[in-house]
Parts: C-alpha cells; sequence; structure tokens
C-alpha cells in the first residue's frame, strides 16, 4: 500500500476536535481513535461503507471464504471438546459485513446438533454494519442477536471469534524524552487550524508501567491499550466460569516493544492518522503479549500466538483449497489459490497476521496451536 497525498477538507469531526482542543487542550491518542472510529454521528464506521472492494480496506474472509471455513470446522470441533454443550453462546466481536459469521454457519452445518445449540450474538457498535450482517445472514437457520457491550453476552459456555477486532481499540502512546517518558497527545499546529501530535507537559503517573529509560532512547514510542486489556479480562471471567475458547486473529507483535503502529487506511492507501478523521480507518497493532500477561493474570489459559499462515496449515488449508479447486475451470480455481495465498502467505497475511486462542482451564489444546 503507498500513502495517498491528498488532502480533503476540514471533517465536521476534525472541526469539532479542534474545538474541544481549544477549550480543554489536547487529548490522549486513545480518546481520538475511539472519536474518530466510534463517534456517534461522526465516526468512521457510522459513516462509511468501510469493508470490501468500494471501501477501504478488505479482511481475510472477505479474500478468501476458506477463512471462515476452516474457522468453522475449529469452532464445532472445539464445541465437541467441549462435551457438546446444548446451549452455548457463538460470539463474533466486530463482525464487519458478516461474512466470517456466514462462512462459519455454512461450514457447521456439517453438524446440525453444533448449529442447534448455538446462540449467536454479534458485538458490534456499528448501526449500518448491522444493517449489513442482518441482511448476510437472513437465510442462515440461526438468528443472532446483537450486543452493545460485551457485558449483553449471556453467561453460558460461550466460542468467540474476533477477527480485526482489537486493533480497532484505542491505544495510548507515550514518547522517550531526555530525561524520562511523556505522553504522546492530540493537539494542534503552531496555527490552530489542524490536529498535530504534541507532548504531554508532566510525566505520566506511575501507575503506568513503562520500559526502562536505560532500555530506551530519546523519541522511541511505546504504546498502552487499556480498552484492549479490559476486553480479554471480560472474556477471561466468562470463559473461567463458564468454559470455552477465544480465538483472537489479528495483526501485530508477539512481543511488547517500541515503535509507534498507529496507522490510517483509506481507499486502500495509508492515510495519515491525524488527517480527516471520521474518514480513515485508525487502527494499531495488537500488543499479544501484552494480551497474554492478562490472560494468564485472569486463570485462563492462553495458546499461542501462532502466525495466521501456520494456524491456517494447520487447520488443512492447503487439502480445503484443493477440494475447492476441483471442478472448477483454470481462471476460477487460480483464484481460489490466489486468495489462499494472499491469507496464508508469509509475504503477505501470512506472518503478520497472528492468532491467539484464551481457552477456560482444563480443555484441551485446541486445533492449530498444538506445541505453540
Ligand atoms: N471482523 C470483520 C470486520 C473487521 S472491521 C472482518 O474480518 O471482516 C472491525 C469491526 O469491529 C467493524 O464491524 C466495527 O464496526 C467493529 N467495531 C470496532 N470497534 C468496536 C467496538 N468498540 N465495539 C463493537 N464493535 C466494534
Amino acid at each position: 500500500m503507498t500513502t495517498t497525498p491528498e488532502p480533503l477538507e476540514t471533517t465536521p469531526l476534525e472541526q469539532r476536535l479542534i474545538d474541544l482542543i481549544k477549550l480543554k487542550g489536547p487529548m490522549s491518542v486513545a480518546d481520538y481513535m475511539a472519536d474518530a472510529l466510534g463517534h456517534p454521528h461522526d465516526g468512521y464506521y457510522m459513516r462509511q461503507a468501510p469493508i470490501g472492494a468500494e471501501g477501504d480496506f478488505t479482511t481475510a474472509p472477505e479474500i478468501s471464504q476458506v477463512f471462515g471455513e476452516l474457522i468453522g470446522l475449529w469452532l464445532v470441533d472445539a464445541w465437541r471438546a467441549m462435551g457438546s454443550p446444548k446451549s452455548f453462546n457463538l460470539v463474533e466481536l466486530g463482525p464487519g459485513r458478516g461474512v466470517l459469521m456466514a462462512d462459519i454457519l455454512r461450514a457447521a452445518r456439517l453438524r446440525p446438533e453444533f448449529t442447534k445449540s448455538a446462540m449467536v450474538w454479534l458485538l458490534e457498535t456499528s448501526g449500518r454494519l448491522r444493517h449489513e450482517q442482518q441482511k448476510r445472514l437472513r437465510t442462515s437457520e440461526v438468528k443472532p442477536f446483537w450486543a452493545d457491550e460485551f457485558a449483553d453476552i449471556p453467561p453460558a459456555p460461550s466460542l468467540i471469534v474476533a477477527n480485526e477486532f482489537f486493533d480497532c481499540l484505542p491505544i495510548r502512546q507515550f514518547e522517550r524524552v531526555k530525561n524520562g517518558w511523556r505522553e504522546r497527545l492530540v493537539g494542534l499546529d503552531p496555527d490552530g487550524k489542524k490536529l498535530a501530535f504534541v507532548l504531554g507537559r508532566t510525566p505520566p503517573p506511575p501507575e503506568i508501567i513503562l520500559p526502562d529509560i536505560s532500555e530506551t532512547k530519546i523519541g522511541d514510542i511505546y504504546e498502552i491499550s487499556s480498552r484492549a486489556q479490559e476486553f480479554t479480562a471480560e472474556i477471561c471471567a466468562l470463559l473461567t466460569q463458564h468454559g470455552g475458547h477465544a480465538l483472537i486473529i489479528d495483526y501485530g507483535h508477539m512481543a511488547s516493544g517500541l515503535g509507534d503502529t498507529l496507522q490510517a487506511v483509506r481507499n486502500h492507501k495509508y492515510w495519515a492518522p491525524l488527517a480527516s478523521p471520521g474518514r480513515a480507518d485508525v487502527t494499531a497493532h495488537v500488543d499479544f503479549d501484552a494480551l497474554s500477561c492478562t490472560i494468564i493474570d485472569s486463570g485462563a489459559v492462553a495458546h499461542g500466538p501462532v502466525t495466521q499462515g501456520r494456524f491456517l496449515e494447520g487447520l488443512g488449508l492447503t487439502l480445503r483449497v484443493e477440494m475447492l479447486c476441483k471442478g472448477k475451470d483454470a481462471a476460477q480455481a487460480n483464484e481460489i489459490r490466489a486468495g489462499a495465498a494472499r491469507i496464508a502467505a508469509p509475504n503477505q497475511m501470512g506472518e503478520i497476521f497472528k492468532a491467539l486462542c484464551i481457552s477456560s482451564p482444563s480443555l484441551p489444546v485446541p486445533a492449530g496451536f498444538e506445541g505453540a
């Protein structure tokens, strides 16, 4: 992807944030992200049609049906290993256009008892995307429920899937300065006309744990996502009490480290993260190390992370692709193979995307995570 230079006029959300910063001073990157994505009127997910060829970015289930089908079979397998509970939550966090859940339910038809026992819950903030999910799942035998908050999911055994959801959760950024750390904030440029990064004037409070300055250099950035930690803790609480697994797939790093990963994408090109809030998707890499620490602290079990390529290959990607190609003409078969390569090849999505599984204690290691 290239960076797009085309400037846009000041968006209504940008003007509102500029006015707010003039009144109250700079805001955290986390508050900026939360508004840029989720502002009830002007947030990106509320206004735009973000996903797919006509949108701004695409995701693995949108690229290849094999992604959702393999995850569907993984879920059936995990459900059987849980003792095939007669009633369980099948939850998707941030279901986008509903493609992944549609593919999961289609693959799971193989085991009609699975679908019969499932209560499908979709956690989605965007009314526009809920409408698309409703349309796409209209013909499936299971009628989904929508949740505004994770707490709306009923207390029951649960299988949870989140693809490219955690990268939307707000992060705070901290920058190494001469004698310590300062929070990197969103303020205004010298003319007061555009949003710009500024540094907090005082050191962050001591409860924020930052790397030792002796291991860092001036200008280094460290990121923390409290929202991702809170979500993970909520998932762990449900799973440890009622049993189940949560499969989290996203781009990110295995080990916590330094680096600015805040990014924006518009029209399939990188975009400056502070330009045109509400018109571009603003995300950050997921810190899988930090999630794993929360999982262990919560008494749940963390499997992985493993790379998306390894996970999908472990579930039989190659075999499934060849099955799908049977009876297709050369062009169709090439398209299927190219889609699978895009989601699993190391130089495409296979390496940067990782899969992490949160499990309740005492369940066997789920497929794809053996030896991880
Ligand atoms: N999982 C889908 C879409 C990923 S895009 C796919 O793989 O294609 C991110 C999704 O998460 C969107 O549906 C967006 O509206 C939703 N989302 C983002 N932040 C959210 C939040 N805080 N609560 C609920 N849904 C959220």
